[in-house]
C-alpha cells in the first residue's frame, strides 16, 4: 500500500472525527483515494479501481493531466484573482471559446458550481420577464425525478423528494410534470403509438398555473443522476414549440450532458433545440477546478443592456470566473479537442452497446439505456413484471463491482422501488483497455448474479 497501516488508522480516526461526508450516512470505513491517473483510481492500500463514474460525472478529460496543473500553476503566479465587475484574460477567452462550442451566440456568467449556474439562471429568466413587461411570470417547470443542485432554488427545481424533505420551505414557484421515461410510461402509452403526452404535459402545467406566471422550464437533455431518463428524438424540440408559444424561457442544464459527454459538445445540440440558457459546470474543467457557468442567449441578454443601473442583473460572485478555473476550463477543453474526446465519447457508448448485449437478455436486466458514454443499467427483479430490483440486489451488484475494481454509481437515494438503476459515466480518455475492462466486469457480475439465481 501507498501508507503504512498506522498511518492508515490515524487518517481513519480523523475522517471519523472531522469529516462530514456527502450523502451517506456515518461512513466508518470510507476508501481514502490517494491518486488517479487516466481512468483509475488508486486508494491508500494501493488498491487500483476504475473510475467508472468520472467522480460524480465530471473527471471528463481523466485524471492526472499534468498540462492542467502546469496551466493552473503558471495562472496562479501571473494572476490569482480578479473580480468580474473588471475582466481577465481568461474570462474573456473562455466565454469565446464556450461559443465555438455553442450553437449560436450566447452571453457567459461564471460562478462555481452546477448549483450556482442553475440559480443565475433562474433570476435571469425572472428578471428578463420583469424588464419585459411581465413581472407575474416567476415560476419553472421541471420534471420528477429530475436533481438540478442542492441550493434552495435548485433543489426546488430538483424532483426526488428524498433530497427535499426535513429542507423545506425550498425555493417556491417550481412545478413538476413525469419525465419522458419511455420504459415505465406514465401515460401507459407504447412506442409505436406514442403521441408524446410527456412533452404535452409540460403545456398542460403551463396552462393551468396560468402562461402568465410561468417564467421558465428547465431539463437535463437527459436525465442522468434520476436514472439515465432518455426521451424520444421528437421530445425536446416539442418542449421547444411549447416554449415558445407561451413565452416561456428554456433552460437547459447541461451539467452533466455536457462537454462531450452526449457524443456531441452539448447535449440538446443532439436533438437540434437552441435553448435560451445553457448551465454548465462538472465537465468544463473536468472537476481540476471548481467552476461553473450560465450561458444566456445574446436576444436575451439585449434586454439587460444599455438600461439604466437599477436593471443590471444584481448578482455577484467573490470566486465565480477566477482566472484560475477559467484557464484550467481552455486547457481542459483544449485536451477534448486535441484528442478527439467529443468523438471517443459516441465510441465508448458503442462498445458498451456492443459489449453488453448479452446483458439485454438478463432476467435482472430490464433496460440498458444509452446516451454518449453515459450509461444506465435498470435492474428488476423480472422482465414481464418490471418490478424495481431490490435495494439488496442492487448494493449487492454495486459492491460485487467494487471488489472487482470498479466504481459505479446508481440514480438517487435508498428509497426501495426507486433506486434501481446503476449508472456509468467514464473518463472520455478511456482507453480500449479500460472499456474492456468495464464490459467484462460487468458481465462477469451479472454472471454470477445468474448462477447464484
Ligand atoms: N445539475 C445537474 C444535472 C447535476 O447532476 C448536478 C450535480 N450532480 C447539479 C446540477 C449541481 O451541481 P453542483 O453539485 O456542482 O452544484
Amino acid at each position: 500500500g501507498d501508507v503504512d497501516p498506522q498511518e492508515k488508522e490515524s487518517l481513519l480516526e480523523k475522517d471519523r472525527k472531522y469529516v462530514w461526508h456527502h450523502m451517506t450516512a456515518h461512513n466508518e470505513n470510507p476508501m481514502i483515494i490517494a491518486s488517479g491517473e487516466g481512468s483509475w483510481v488508486k486508494d491508500i492500500d494501493g488498491n487500483r479501481y476504475l473510475d467508472g463514474m468520472s467522480g460524480l460525472w465530471c473527471v471528463n478529460v481523466g485524471h492526472g493531466r499534468r498540462e492542467i496543473a502546469e496551466a493552473a500553476a503558471e495562472q496562479m503566479m501571473k494572476l490569482a484573482y480578479a473580480t468580474l465587475v473588471q475582466s481577465h484574460i481568461p474570462a474573456i477567452e473562455l466565454a469565446a471559446k464556450l461559443n465555438e462550442w455553442l450553437d449560436g451566440e450566447y452571453r457567459i456568467f461564471y460562478s462555481n458550481s452546477g448549483s450556482d449556474a442553475n440559480e443565475v439562471a433562474f433570476k435571469i429568466a425572472r428578471q428578463y420577464h420583469h424588464q419585459n413587461g411581465k413581472p407575474s411570470k416567476h415560476k419553472f417547470i421541471s420534471r420528477h425525478r429530475a436533481y438540478h443542485g442542492n441550493s434552495m432554488g435548485a433543489l426546488g427545481a430538483t424532483g426526488q423528494a428524498q433530497r427535499k424533505l426535513k429542507y423545506e420551505p425550498l425555493g417556491v414557484g417550481f412545478q413538476h410534470v413525469p419525465p419522458p421515461y419511455c420504459y415505465r410510461c406514465p401515460f401507459g402509452q407504447k412506442k409505436e403509438s406514442c403521441s408524446l403526452q410527456c412533452a404535452k404535459a409540460i403545456e398542460d402545467a403551463i396552462v393551468w398555473e396560468g402562461a402568465d406566471s410561468v417564467a421558465g422550464v428547465i431539463l437535463e437533455p437527459v436525465i442522468t443522476g434520476g436514472g439515465m431518463i432518455v426521451p424520444s428524438d421528437d421530445y425536446l424540440p416539442m418542449v421547444r414549440e411549447i416554449c415558445d408559444k407561451y413565452n416561456v424561457l428554456l433552460i437547459v442544464d447541461e451539467v452533466i450532458c455536457g462537454f462531450g459527454r452526449s457524443g456531441k459538445p452539448f447535449g440538446h445540440q443532439n436533438y437540434k433545440v437552441r435553448p435560451d440558457i445553457v448551465t454548465m459546470a462538472k465537465g468544463l474543467t473536468s472537476a481540476y477546478s471548481p467552476l461553473s457557468a450560465t450561458a444566456v442567449s445574446v436576444e436575451l441578454y439585449e434586454s439587460f443592456k444599455e438600461k439604466e443601473a437599477t436593471s443590471h442583473f444584481r448578482h455577484v460572485n467573490t470566486f465565480g470566473g477566477n482566472p484560475v478555473s477559467c484557464q484550467v476550463a481552455l486547457t481542459n477543453l483544449a485536451i477534448i479537442e486535441k484528442e478527439g474526446l467529443v468523438k471517443r465519447s459516441s465510441e465508448i457508448g458503442k462498445a458498451f452497446q456492443n459489449g453488453l448485449e448479452p446483458l439485454q437478455h438478463h432476467p435482472h436486466v430490464g433496460e440498458i439505456r444509452i446516451f454518449g458514454s453515459a450509461m444506465g443499467i435498470e435492474l428488476v427483479e423480472d422482465r414481464i413484471s418490471k418490478i424495481p430490483a431490490s435495494v439488496e440486489r442492487v448494493t449487492s451488484m454495486i459492491v460485487a463491482c467494487k471488489s472487482k475494481g470498479l466504481l459505479v454509481g446508481k440514480n438517487g437515494d435508498t428509497v426501495p422501488g426507486y433506486a434501481n438503476i446503476i449508472t456509468l459515466s467514464p473518463p472520455l480518455s478511456s482507453t480500449d483497455e479500460d472499456v474492456t475492462f468495464i464490459i467484462e466486469t460487468l458481465l462477469s457480475v451479472f454472471g454470477e448474479v445468474i448462477e447464484k439465481g
